[in-house]
């Protein structure tokens, strides 16, 4: 059986898992709304982790809520083998944003929405024809979605779009330093460099020292080449380095090289994760990272196959069906 919520909680983290959608709780009535499944979220029975995922009403294997250019639908994970779609959300098929208020300094409406990657807030709306995309944030991890607006929410909200914060200049570089929140939590950045800030810190409050101390702390485990940041299943680190054949990221003992389309000048963490992660897939070197931690074994084992069996890969659950 496989369970929404560890699934999901695992989907949004590794990025290379969930091209294709996130599961859907099992629920009476089921979960065709953006409403349904915002308040979804902040009931315990969702999270707990026990909670088993929708099953296709056709043949049986979870559903996923997935993103197309026309909007959100539900489909099987069984495609192409298996074509059970629905439509999801009312009317036409298009997401439903919740407008949590305005933004006392732009008199924006400020939007919460739910992408592929997880909720996030929007400061107003995206204009078709519009230059510069809106401001986006992932709503904040863990934090229950709100059902309805609230002061509470908005506050959260606004807190969420005020990042990326600028936290000063490095004093040994003179190049600025900045604290922001990614797909992989949150982190500091400084010269092209990356490091997640620990729980034990808040990237709302981070002082400048602080990130001073944490960047120095990176720089001496890089090894060599130029440190991204740490890699969210065995926080070892991911550097940029310089190859005969051109430039190249490497993690544990699997390298990937930079496609021309990226600056590696310019490459964050999350371009290099996913890097690794379709080298990984490839067949790559993937056994010598993934040797280091045993929730890395299962995390790289279960991309591997997936990713190599294609769109028609068998869900884990396969194994333990009677
Ligand atoms: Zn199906």
């Amino acid at each position: 059986m496989r369970y929404f919520w560890s699934t999901l909680s695992s989907d949004l983290e590794n990025k290379g898992t969930v091209s294709r959608g996130i599961p859907l709780p099992s629920a009476e009535p089921r979960v065709r709304s953006w409403a349904a499944y915002s308040q979804g979220l902040m009931n315990p029975a969702w999270q707990k982790k026990g909670q088993p995922a929708e099953l296709c009403p056709k043949c049986s294997k979870p559903v996923l809520l997935q993103n197309s250019k026309r909007g959100l639908f539900v489909g099987c994970s069984g495609y192409p083998k298996c074509d059970y779609t629905e439509p999801f959300g009312s009317g036409p098929v298009r997401k439903e944003p919740l407008v949590l208020g305005a933004d006392p300094g732009s008199g924006l409406d400020v939007l919460l929405m739910v992408g592929p990657y997880g909720p996030y807030v929007q400061l107003g709306e995206t204009m078709p024809d519009a230059k510069q995309k809106p401001k986006r944030a992932a709503w904040p991890k863990g934090v229950p979605l709100p059902g309805d607006a609230s002061d509470e929410a908005l506050k959260l909200a606004l807190k969420a779009l005020s990042l990326p914060r600028q936290l000063g200049m490095h004093p040994g570089s003179g190049k600025p330093v900045e604290a922001n929140v990614g797909r992989f939590g949150p982190y500091i950045k400084h010269d092209g460099s990356f490091k997640s800030i620990p729980k034990s810190d808040s990237v709302y409050d981070i002082t400048l020292d602080r990130a001073v101390e944490l960047l120095a702390e990176q720089k001496g485990k890089s090894g060599g080449g130029r440190a991204l940041g740490e890699h969210p299943e065995d926080k070892r680190s991911v550097t940029v380095r310089e190859g005969r054949f051109g430039p190249y990221v490497r993690h544990g003992s699997t390298n990937a090289t930079i496609p021309a389309s990226l600056n590696p000048e310019k490459i964050t963490l999350d371009d290099a994760l996913e890097l690794l992660a379709a080298k990984a897939a490839k067949g790559g070197s993937a056994k010598g990272a993934a040797r280091s931690s045993g929730r890395a074994v299962a995390a790289k084992t279960g991309r591997t196959r997936k990713a190599a069996g294609g769109p028609a890969a068998r869900p884990r659950a396969k194994s333990k069906k009677r």
